[in-house]
């Protein structure tokens, strides 16, 4: 989910290409204002954490950008793209390394890789499952040695 500071920064498109080029598919996406009922789900897990109150005041102060990606070891392929929680840790060449400087404002969220399950709640919290579009990416035997195996 491209948080509302990255969409207002215009990172929408960069952030998106970054995806379409490791090789992951977009199976789903929703430009949502989020409410505070939905953005105080989202974030359950940190009700209790002094920054909570700014953090969804934060998230639905506007327009995020949200998605689902798939591909082999998604989440954690995409995790590894976004970096860390603080941006001033996060590596160059990460989204977070490339385009955030502050912690609060850190430009994306992705789901949890070392929490099971996370994503398909993520999911399920955006989108109805009709809205998850099935299709072939035209590239994907280049992408999955198995598949061209498979193929020959
Ligand atoms: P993430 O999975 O890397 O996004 O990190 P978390 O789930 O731990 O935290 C959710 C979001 O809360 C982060 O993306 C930050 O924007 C924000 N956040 C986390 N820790 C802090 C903190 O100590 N202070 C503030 N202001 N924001 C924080």
């Amino acid at each position: 989910m491209i948080k509302p500071d990255g969409v207002h920064r215009q990172l929408i498109g960069e952030i998106i290409t970054r995806f379409e080029q490791r090789g992951l598919k977009i199976v789903a996406s929703k430009f949502v204002h989020l409410s505070r009922e939905r953005a105080e789900e989202h974030y359950q897990e940190h009700t209790q954490k002094d920054f909570f109150d700014d953090l969804v005041e934060f998230i639905t102060s506007g327009p995020v950008m949200a998605m689902v990606l798939e591909g082999a070891d998604a989440t954690r392929q995409v995790r590894s793209m976004v970096g860390e929680t603080d941006p001033a840790e996060s590596a160059p060449g990460t989204i977070r390394g490339d385009f955030g400087l502050d912690l609060g404002r850190n430009v994306i969220h992705a789901s949890d890789h070392e929490d099971p399950g996370a994503n398909e709640q993520e999911i399920d919290l955006f989108f109805d499952s009709d809205e998850l579009i099935e299709y072939d990416r035209i590239d994907s035997e280049w992408l999955y040695e198995w598949l061209r195996v498979c193929l020959i």
